[in-house]
């Protein structure tokens, strides 16, 4: 027989069972339904809270006596949450973590959105997180969020997503006018300022100031009973109105929006649901904030990972501070982020030596960082050691990652912000192609992986 290239030898596809590839396209069609029904991290709080209710998943005040085998779930804000299973061990012996994200890059609707001009109803963004301006330009828009009203009442909105349900856009200039702006540099050509989204064209009538704006204000008046006033206590946000897809002849990848990091997020939390009672205590946190540096109250900044464990510690008896500690530093996470493939389109950014690839199975990333590491964890050896050793027991594939080139650029995940309490952390994840765009592109091959290696870190690290 040929001796097989590096590339074969290190595709998943070929290491996989036929019965492992079955599993994994089926895993695909749950994860792409999860794709299209949570955007937002509040819509993917809502889908985990009511997926933990259907898995016995209790709030942790109704949880009394807490023993190994209780599943507990926990949310702030309804930003961010934990699925616990309780383990067998001492919970002042530390806990299994994996954390990963669920906000995404995306415009924001700022707090006065609403104008008209040129006879055009327009909302004004502000973009979330790190995009690529042009990519947000023609293409279909849905809106997503919440408004609360001045007496408190919440209303939910969720606009474009049906398929005879409208879309806005935002127009982008015809190229026979884009002389100048395509001599510009990339980074310049769009500015924020114009990423102004349609919304409206027709008049209310023929009096007044502004009566597209007036139509608009009425239409929406009619539809959510929200007032002009109304949008600046609101969190609207404008994601990409089209659905997650098969992507290739073999249908081997899944084409969506919003997989960093929704891919880690889901293949963690089916872990958690499908994991026996494990020795350690596991707790799977989706965290909010990630993309715009883990800042505010739901971002991991905010020292929840302290608070949700001090929380399970109180219930358990041990809550005072030192315990608490103690038990943080002496706990194992994973950060669960995505990684960037290697782009045979763009080759002159990437290590190939170090740089992870579509389809060769989940990435352990020692470290991220940009200009020589800064603001990175960079995780121990002695941890990776025992990594390595759980994944190949367990036969995940598994590669390594660091992103892209030295000084090609960089980036960072929450590694950094759990590392704090002092556990054990390194970032473990799938890589996409085209990450932050409107339609990232994921292997089913490594959603499976990432699935398995996350399923197998639950259950490990027995005392
Ligand atoms: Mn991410
Ligand atoms: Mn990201």
């Amino acid at each position: 027989m040929k001796e097989l290239g590096e590339d074969l030898k290190n595709n998943a596809w070929l290491k996989m069972s036929e019965e492992e590839i079955q599993a994994a396209y089926l895993f695909a069609d749950y994860y792409i339904d999860f794709l299209n029904r949570a955007k937002t991290e509040r819509e993917a709080v809502d889908y985990v809270r009511r997926l933990a209710q259907a898995h016995g998943f209790q709030p942790l005040d109704q949880v009394s006596d807490m023993k190994p085998g209780d599943k507990i779930y926990m949310e702030a804000k309804g930003k961010i949450c934990a699925l616990v299973v309780v383990g067998h061990q001492d919970l002042r012996q530390g806990i299994n973590l994996i954390v990963s994200h669920i906000d995404t890059p995306r415009l924001d609707l700022k707090p006065r959105p609403l104008y008209e001009a040129e006879g055009l109803g327009l909302l004004k963004t502000h973009y979330y997180g790190g995009i690529k301006k042009y990519q947000w330009l023609a293409i279909p828009l849905a809106l997503h969020g919440v408004v609360l009203k001045k007496d408190g009442t919440r209303v939910d909105v969720c606009l474009g997503e049906d398929e005879d349900d409208l879309v806005l856009t935002i127009a982008d200039l015809l190229p026979h006018l884009a002389k100048e702006q395509m001599e510009q540099k990339m980074a310049d050509a769009i500015k924020g300022e114009s990423l102004n989204a349609l919304i409206g064209s027709r008049p209310e009538g023929d009096t007044g100031k502004d009566p597209v704006k007036a139509a608009v204000l009425k239409l929406l008046q009619q539809r959510y009973d929200i007032e002009e006033d109304d949008f600046t206590s609101a969190e609207l946000q404008l994601v990409p109105a089209f659905k997650a897809r098969h992507v290739g002849l073999d249908r081997s990848m899944v084409g969506g929006y919003g997989q960093d990091d929704r891919i880690c997020a889901y293949t963690a939390l089916r872990a958690i649901l499908d994991i026996d009672t494990p020795q350690r205590t596991a707790m799977c946190l989706l965290a909010d904030k990630e993309e715009i540096g883990s800042s505010g109250n739901t971002g991991l900044q905010s020292l929840v990972v302290e608070l949700f464990v001090a929380d399970l510690m109180q219930k358990a008896g041990y809550g005072d501070y030192y315990t608490v500690r103690k038990a943080l530093a002496d706990s194992y996470a994973l950060s669960a982020d995505v990684n960037g493939a290697v782009d045979p389109n763009y080759p002159d950014v990437f290590e190939k030596m170090n740089n992870s690839f579509l389809g060769r199975g989940v990435v352990l990333t020692k470290y991220t960082g940009s200009r020589g590491k800064y603001d990175s964890n960079d995780a121990n050896p002695e941890f990776l050691s025992q990594i390595r050793r759980l994944f190949d027991d367990n036969r995940v594939i598994w590669q390594v990652g660091e992103l892209g080139k030295v000084d090609a650029g960089g980036g960072g995940t929450v590694a950094q912000y759990v590392a704090r309490y002092g556990m054990e952390v390194v970032d473990c994840g799938p890589a996409l192609l085209g990450m932050h765009s409107p339609f990232e592109i994921s292997s089913k091959a490594d959603l499976y992986m990432t699935y398995k290696a996350y399923k197998a870190f639950f259950a490990s690290f027995a005392g």
